[in-house]
């Protein structure tokens, strides 16, 4: 078995940022109680390790105590989070990446402009309302479909704004309906580049590979678009979360298998993985096609 692994594995600068900083703060001030809204990043793994350390995970600022700190996430809060925390007198350690700060910037201009503000994403997803938030009000759409005369009724202008880790090509899809109904569209392509790497590296490995295996949780918005470029191109793509999983894979012992991962799949998950069918291909009796 030839094993390929993406150059772009494991965290993306943004997840180990916060880590870092998470990490950091619970050693180094042991006498404070650190929360979070939610989970840090979109994997249990690293979840039930810093909730180890004493990161408490909470769904509102209700639930957080007075001289509680908050820890906000990479993926960015909505400007009336930021007033809640004020108005609560809660202290907060502010983790949001630098490129969801961009996207925050672009959609506020959009407003100022008096265009109207549009976000590519999944509605509901965590930094989708951190986006919206910053401006009193703004369409999301998450597939070309959802481009609508109805939706975009009365829009003669429009500022077109990205979640960071949305598909490259399905953004320029919906940009395209969008310019069709919208006479004065502005797009401003804030899909992150750590994103764009890892999208374009699947693209191209997966064409050259066998088996593809994606490595991250489902809850991960940018490990779901990889699986799905990837199950796009080859429908030998699997996704698994844990280590063990790769157990269930049949994989013939001359085949060429792609390993890529999501931004927030810790290290270790893939390391384990690679040993898992390193130790398959090794073992005596491996025959073609055993899992
Ligand atoms: S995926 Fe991009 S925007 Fe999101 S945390 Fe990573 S670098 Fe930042």
């Amino acid at each position: 078995m030839k094993i390929v692994l993406s150059e772009t594995l494991s965290y993306c600068f943004g997840v180990r940022k916060t880590l870092e900083l998470t990490d950091r703060l619970l050693a180094d001030r042991p006498d404070r109680t650190y929360y979070m809204l939610g989970e840090i990043v979109h994997n249990e793994h690293v979840v039930e390790a810093l909730k180890a350390k004493g990161l408490r995970i909470v769904q509102t600022l209700e639930d957080v105590p007075p001289g509680g700190v908050v820890i906000l996430q990479s993926h960015g809060s909505t400007r009336k989070r930021y007033r809640e925390l004020e108005a609560r007198g809660l202290e907060y350690v502010d983790a949001t990446c630098p490129m969801v700060r961009i996207i925050h910037d672009r959609i506020r201009e959009v407003e100022a402009q008096g265009r109207t503000p549009v976000v590519i994403g999944q509605v509901g997803h965590e930094e989708v309302q951190g986006i919206v938030g910053q401006v009193a009000r703004a369409l999301v759409v998450k597939t070309p479909d959802e481009v609508t005369p109805e939706l975009f009724e009365g829009v003669r202008s429009a500022g077109v704004v990205a979640q960071s880790t949305f598909i490259e090509e399905d953004a320029r899809r919906i940009v395209e309906r969008i310019r069709a109904l919208v006479p004065d569209v502005v797009f401003h392509d804030t899909i992150c580049q750590p994103t764009k790497i890892r999208q374009r590296e699947v693209e191209v490995h997966t064409r050259r590979a066998d088996w593809v295996i994606v490595i991250g949780s489902r809850h991960s918005a940018n490990t779901m678009h990889l699986f799905n470029i990837a199950r796009g191109i080859n429908p030998r793509t699997h996704l698994i979360d844990k280590p063990e999983s790769v157990e269930d894979i049949a994989i013939p012992a001359e085949a060429t298998v792609f390993i890529a991962s999501g931004a927030s799949t810790p290290g270790e998950l893939i390391v384990e993985v690679v040993r898992r069918l390193e130790a398959r291909d090794a073992a005596p009796d491996r025959k073609d096609g055993a899992a």
